[in-house]
């Protein structure tokens, strides 16, 4: 080795899903929504010129910021915006995991969080999830230097009930508790409302997913005014113009069209529901994900097998060869159409 390699932080980055450069292909493995942005995006996208871009946009991105606070009936200084939910969890593990204690999340999640913990060299522990694939509340209940999950989970799809979360704050006053809420708009109940009970909980939502802007990169955290200024303090010691002035303008048009939004929702929660029935009469079982994706599993054919002929057929899914998971695919859930076309091929696939 050479001496000034000793030096160089050692990571082993996050890999995010595949992003086909080819046309055609049913995509199917990013959790991104299949239905475009509100048209009150695309009228305010309509409204913007190159004037936009001459200037540097506002650092503390009031205007999305407001936007959020009204939207959710909290305090403008309740709110933390970032260039997607993975820049305001990042922060957040700057922010708040200090202690030199192990954090904790489970086993079986969102894969950034041990990157990020490796990145910033915080020692971490992962509490392995039951054989339902459920987190098990009680593995939260003993010291730690931060606790860290999605709900729903992910890949799982799972959710928690808002009251094992709470008996989990209940246990954790001395740490922040962050609950990631990337997926809760398509049917999990959100933590929000424990907020002003629990000063240390951080809330982060993001607009890649329910508000179908995933390449416009906004995301968000609620948290009482403390933990807010605290983040943004490390954000400015960071980069203070992290948010650019579309994203900023975008995402303040897309929060107020909140009939769009919640229509969005519902779609996909319809075809979500109902692809459950579709999947489980082809032979697969999953978890009763409330999320905007399946977890599933064949009864007979392998799932990393599956995931090379869908990809071959132009479908395109994940697949985490990790262990007790690797027979697992996760699936988005598409539009009806991008959906029916995945029976088909696994109809004609699978012979049934
Ligand atoms: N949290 C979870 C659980 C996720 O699955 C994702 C999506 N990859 C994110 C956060 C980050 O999403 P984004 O940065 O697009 O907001």
């Amino acid at each position: 080795m050479r001496e000034w390699e000793k030096n160089i932080r050692k990571v082993t980055p996050y890999t995010p899903g595949e992003q086909p450069k080819q046309q055609n292909v049913i995509k199917l493995n990013t959790n991104e929504n299949p239905y475009p942005p509100s048209p009150k995006v695309a009228e305010a996208l309509r409204r913007m010129t190159t004037e936009t871009m001459r200037k540097y946009p506002d650092p503390t991105a009031r205007e999305l910021r407001d936007a959020i606070a009204a939207e959710y009936r909290v305090r403008p200084e309740q709110v933390f915006v970032g260039v997607g939910s993975d820049d305001v969890l990042a922060m957040a593990f700057l922010t708040f995991f200090n202690s030199g204690k192990p954090i904790l999340f489970p086993d079986i999640t969102y894969s950034f969080y041990d990157v990020w913990a490796g990145l910033f060299q915080i020692p971490y522990e992962r509490p392995a999830l039951n054989e339902r694939f459920e987190i098990v509340k009680e593995d939260y209940f003993r010291e730690n230097g931060g606790i860290v999950f999605p709900n729903p989970n992910a890949p799982t799809g799972l959710q928690m009930p808002l009251s094992d979360i709470e008996e989990i704050l209940r246990h954790n006053r001395d740490v922040i508790v962050i609950v990631d809420e990337a997926y809760i708009d398509f049917g999990g109940a959100s933590a929000l409302g424990l907020l002003e009970k629990y000063e240390n909980l951080l809330v982060v939502q993001t607009f890649s997913k329910s508000r179908c802007m995933a390449g416009m990169r906004v995301g968000f955290a609620f948290g009482c005014e403390d933990l807010i200024r605290c983040l943004n303090d490390v954000k400015y010691s960071y980069n203070s113009y992290t948010m650019n002035e579309a994203a900023i303008r975008l995402g303040a048009a897309a929060v107020s069209d909140h009939a769009y939004f919640s229509e969005t929702c519902r779609k996909i929660r319809d075809t979500r529901e109902d692809a459950k029935r579709k999947l489980a009469q082809l032979g697969f079982s999953f978890t009763d994900s409330q999320a905007n994706f399946l977890f599933v599993t064949h009864e007979s054919c392998p799932a990393r097998e599956l995931f090379g002929a869908l990809r071959a057929a132009g479908i395109y899914v994940r697949y985490f060869d990790k262990p007790r998971i690797d027979n697992y695919l996760r699936i988005t859930v598409g539009t009806d159409e991008e959906m029916e076309a995945l029976y088909r091929f696994l109809r004609q696939y699978l012979k049934k």
